[in-house]
């Protein structure tokens, strides 16, 4: 472990020797780098332009088409997928499927004495278009923990499923059901479940699904007929988007979907606007990221992003797991961790 070291630095980076990786940089990366990995098309993971010129930059060939087709922005990359083992410059690294959105990957870093896993955003349990997170059997585990918090407890996708099928079934006749949340994500999921009903995508959703050839539904312009199912993002000002269907349609159902409204606050907040919200996420949920560690078996683990902190806390009070929250660059001096 001598000699190895991992901070957030706008991205996640990581130095074992005389080796430095950075994984999902927000900035263009100074410095040597031997790679630069990208786990997904999130925004909060991925800036093209910062990426512009930037080599050996490692991501799935549907993260590529997607930044492509949403953001205009063709960056010059080595394409990996599930399965792939990349060498270079001695570091061997594994591409694993992160089951969170499509093109989404989870990287093991192998030093040779020393294996590194960074999950990027992961959720383990599968979904219609997705397989759940590939365990990493890993030393050194790097993981996000948005929904680190023991609040935030799922149900099962089977569950959420029917949930949502039974209420696009009973769509009324004169009115329209409108499916809210990520357009990275949600979009193709909700796509995937419900090609076979009258379904209407958001232009910002049908370019990322047409990008990885999910061709289902028509784009949406305008109010669609009664009887339609509607896909977009949550829109910002979703007060005026409910006053409109609610003066064009006799009646209407809305639905918003984030891991966020497993919390009781956060979605009785929409139930008051008429909006019902349930907790389909791309996210593992609490007992899905304990069970992501305790199935590595790393001696360490590093925690990032979200909850960060508070699972760290949990790891090590309940779990008596070697965990904290990834520091920063300039908390590097007071870093005793390893
Ligand atoms: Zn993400």
């Amino acid at each position: 472990m001598r000699g190895f070291r991992a901070y957030y630095d706008n991205g996640i980076v990581i130095e074992y020797k005389n080796k430095r990786l950075i994984v999902d940089p927000l900035r263009k990366p100074s410095g040597f780098f031997n790679a630069v990995l990208i786990t997904h098309g999130h925004r909060d993971h991925v800036n093209p332009s910062a990426l512009r010129g930037v080599s050996p930059l490692v991501m799935s060939r549907e993260t590529a088409s997607i930044i492509r087709a949403r953001d205009n922005e063709y960056l010059r990359h080595i394409a990996v997928s599930p399965g792939s083992k990349l060498l270079i410059d001695d570091i061997m690294i594994y591409s694993l499927n992160a089951g969170h959105v499509i093109g989404s990957l989870s990287y093991m870093i192998d030093f040779g004495d020393l294996r590194v896993g960074v999950t990027g955003d992961f959720n383990v349990e599968s979904s219609a278009i997705l397989s759940g997170a590939e365990r990493l059997d890993v030393d050194v585990l790097i993981m996000e923990a948005t929904y680190g918090d023991p609040e935030y407890v799922f149900p099962s996708r089977d569950v959420l499923y029917n949930e949502l099928m039974s209420i696009v079934e009973g769509r009324i006749k004169d009115g329209v059901v409108v499916l809210m949340g990520q357009p990275l994500g949600r979009g193709q999921e909700l796509a995937a479940l419900f090609r076979d009903y009258p379904l209407y995508i958001e232009p910002s959703i049908k370019i990322i699904n047409n990008a990885i050839g999910l061709k289902y539904g028509r784009v949406l312009s305008g109010f669609p007929p009664a009887g339609s199912i509607v896909l977009m993002g949550m829109p910002r000002d979703l007060g005026s988007v409910i006053g409109r269907l609610r003066s064009k349609y006799g009646s209407f159902r809305a639905v918003a979907l984030s891991g966020m409204y497993a919390r009781y606050s956060r979605a009785s907040r929409l139930r008051s606007l008429g909006v019902d919200a349930l907790p389909l996420s791309s996210h593992s949920d609490f007992p899905g990221l304990v069970d992501f560690v305790l199935s590595s078996g790393a001696r360490f683990v590093y925690t990032v992003y979200g909850n960060a902190s508070r699972f760290a806390r949990y790891l090590r009070n309940e779990l008596k797991v070697m965990a904290r929250p990834l520091p920063s660059a300039g908390q590097l001096t007071m870093d005793t961790f390893l």
